[in-house]
């Protein structure tokens, strides 16, 4: 039987059993590819169900970028059921309309001069539809593909048998394999690189702007079915028309324009940093320089010094909540020559302070998803043991009221049930009382709450019009209802992916700077190399090797990838990068450097 209490049948009994977790673009490509080579996957999502019947990844990402796959990612697609046959029986792509071709068709500088124009037959689907079709070939393969939704996922165990989990309101699965394809902040990718792993955070001096738009009216006609592509002076921007008349763009500038929010990089910064053996926060030398550029920009009166309401918006910029007493008792801490200001050395110290500050309201937010889970828990067996209680009495009566003498088990029974309640609701009690503590020491401030989006609008107008971008690129922005913002970050690949049974794949493994077209591909390649590396060791005992040998492979040319992002990011953003004199060939070099899976054209 397998760990959630559900005996196997006999056919069942024979599949090897994916546990996947995330039901993003990475999960549902890996649960696709497994489960057409006969694997049972079971995807667990912790976004509840949307009215169409799958995860609102869109709303869990943040963002709404549509995933881009190459020709030879399409073709491997529809290999792993994402076709139909035509009359000749030659398997084509056919994502019912839910996505488009895309070609490179206009890609120019803002100034407007065409710089290339080649079909690059590629295909976008917004991760929605994507889920979508997902969802029409779970209904086909109802035994090999099954997704749970609204169920966050808290622990994940390795045996020596298999990998399990355990989900928030107590579920439980067990599986030969569990695959952790729940995103940048993967619980899977703590639980195999220990719980004391901190990811390396990477800012990389951008930020991201993207929305999109309902062209009902047609009245960006000129973005018709294409994929568009612009390199300002300083940035560049990618715009996609995709169906139902969508439009998204994005825009990818440097931080400092940002004005005050971009300061909300200092804290990506700062939080990467290791503790040390005794617990104490180690600065790396190589960030003093940045430490000190962060300095200068909260200093605004550029005193020297930052004054109290200075050192105030230093600290919500970690996202950390703070009273005017807390404040007083941080600056009586670290303020040692009582000037009531802070210069560089005490800022520093502040700095320390804030970090170990944010690492206990991290653990805490963590113990407090626990401590929920644990609840639940306990709610439910009260509930429980209270029906038992009620029904026990009702049998002693009908027992007493029948005649029967004598000392009765059932009776011993109720009389025993209401000590175990006693305990439970003491459980209770405890442990609330310390989910409240968790929840007041994690409390954190949402510092883009406070964002007034007509401010920033206006300000990405104006520099828009500075550099001098196309037309209908401002239109586009300023159609925008309620466009997002983020910090463009990247986290650095793990070196190994694999703990015994489990293994990560996506996000989860190999986050990388958006903007680059390579997101969707770089899912594909995860799940055409699991499943290779899984078909050919065969009997579950081997599966701790077959993923050995996936993480052995793919970790090097992630790796690529990642770096290949980058520096694709920062060609296209780089001021000076001389738009009117590159030729076409240098150009491409920079755009259309092949990422490993689309070498794939060579194969396919
Ligand atoms: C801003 C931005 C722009 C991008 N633009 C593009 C682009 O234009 N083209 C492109 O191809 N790629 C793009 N990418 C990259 C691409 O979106 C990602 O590589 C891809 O979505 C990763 O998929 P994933 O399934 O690994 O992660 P995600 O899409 O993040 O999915 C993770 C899933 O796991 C779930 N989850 C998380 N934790 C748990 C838990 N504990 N229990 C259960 N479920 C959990 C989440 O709800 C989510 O549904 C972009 C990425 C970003 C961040």
């Amino acid at each position: 039987g397998g760990w959630n209490g559900r005996l196997r049948t006999e056919e069942e009994e024979g599949r090897t059993r994916a546990v996947i977790v995330g039901g993003g673009g990475g999960g549902l490509i890996a649960a696709l590819a497994l489960s057409s080579a006969g694997i049972e996957t079971h995807v667990f999502e912790q976004d509840e169900e949307t009215p169409e019947g799958m995860p609102d990844v869109d709303k869990s990402r943040g963002h709404t970028e549509p995933l881009v796959f190459s020709p030879s990612c399409v073709q491997l697609l529809s290999q792993w059921g994402l076709s139909s046959l035509d009359a000749k029986g030659i398997k084509r792509p056919d994502f019912g309309g839910k996505a488009r071709s895309i070609w490179f068709r206009d890609l120019r500088a803002f100034s407007g001069r065409l710089l290339r124009r080649e079909r690059w037959d590629c295909v976008c689907i917004r991760p929605k539809d994507f889920c979508e079709l997902a969802k029409e070939k779970m209904q086909e393969r109802r035994s090999l593909f099954n997704i749970s939704h609204s169920c966050k996922v808290t622990e994940c165990v390795d045996v020596s048998w298999g990998a399990a989990i355990v989900g928030e309101n107590g579920v439980k699965e067990a599986g030969d394999v569990l695959i952790g394809a729940d995103g940048m902040k993967s619980r899977v990718r703590r639980a195999i690189a220990g719980e004391n792993y901190r990811d390396q955070v990477f800012t990389h001096g951008f930020t991201q702007w993207s929305g999109a738009v309902e062209d009902e009216s047609s009245a960006f006609r000129f973005y018709d079915d294409a994929i568009h592509m612009y390199g300002g002076k300083q940035s560049c921007a990618i715009v996609f028309r995709l169906p139902s008349n969508i439009i998204n763009w994005s825009i990818i500038r440097p931080t400092e324009m940002e004005g005050r929010n971009a300061l909300s990089e200092w804290r990506s910064m700062i939080t990467s940093w290791q503790l040390n053996e005794d617990g104490s926060v180690e600065i790396p030398a190589s960030e003093v320089m940045l430490l000190r550029e962060s300095f200068d920009l909260f200093d605004t009166d550029k005193s020297g010094a930052l004054d109290m309401q200075e050192v105030k918006v230093a600290i919500e910029q970690c996202g950390l909540a703070v009273s005017d007493e807390d404040l007083q008792g941080i600056i009586a801490e670290i303020d040692k020559d009582g000037s009531g200001e802070f210069e560089f050395v005490e800022f520093v110290e502040l700095v320390k302070t804030l970090v170990l500050r944010i690492r206990e309201a991290e653990d805490a937010e963590e113990t407090a998803v626990k401590l929920r889970s644990e609840i639940d828990g306990i709610k439910l067996e009260l509930k429980a043991r209270q029906e038992e209680l009620k029904l026990a009495e009702a049998k002693v009566f009908e027992l007493r009221k029948a005649g029967a003498q004598g000392p009765l088990d059932i009776e011993k029974r109720a009389e025993a049930i209401p000590l175990e309640l006693d305990g439970l609701k003491d459980d209770l009690s405890k442990a609330v009382k310390k989910l409240e503590r968790a929840e007041a020491v994690g409390k954190k401030k949402q510092g883009e709450d406070e964002l007034e989006w007509e401010t920033a609008r206006k300000a990405l107008g104006q520099w828009l019009r500075k550099e001098d971008c196309h037309e209908v690129l401002r239109r586009l922005v300023n159609a925008t209802d309620r466009p997002q913002r983020k910090v463009v970050e990247d986290r650095a690949v793990l070196p190994s992916w694999v703990l015994g049974r489990m293994v990560l794949v996506g996000d989860a493994a190999h986050p990388l700077v958006p903007g680059t077209l390579m997101g969707g591909q770089e899912l594909v390649e995860d799940a055409r190399l699991l499943l290779e590396c899984l078909s050919s060791h065969s009997i579950p005992a081997e599966i701790p090797n077959a993923l050995v040998d996936f993480s052995r492979k793919r970790v090097p040319s992630a790796a690529y990838s990642h770096s290949l992002a980058r520096r694709r990011l920062q060609l296209l953003c780089t001021p000076g990068l001389d738009w009117e004199l590159s030729s076409e060939d240098e150009i491409a070099s920079i755009l259309e450097t092949p990422s490993l899976p689309l070498d794939y054209r060579a194969r396919t």
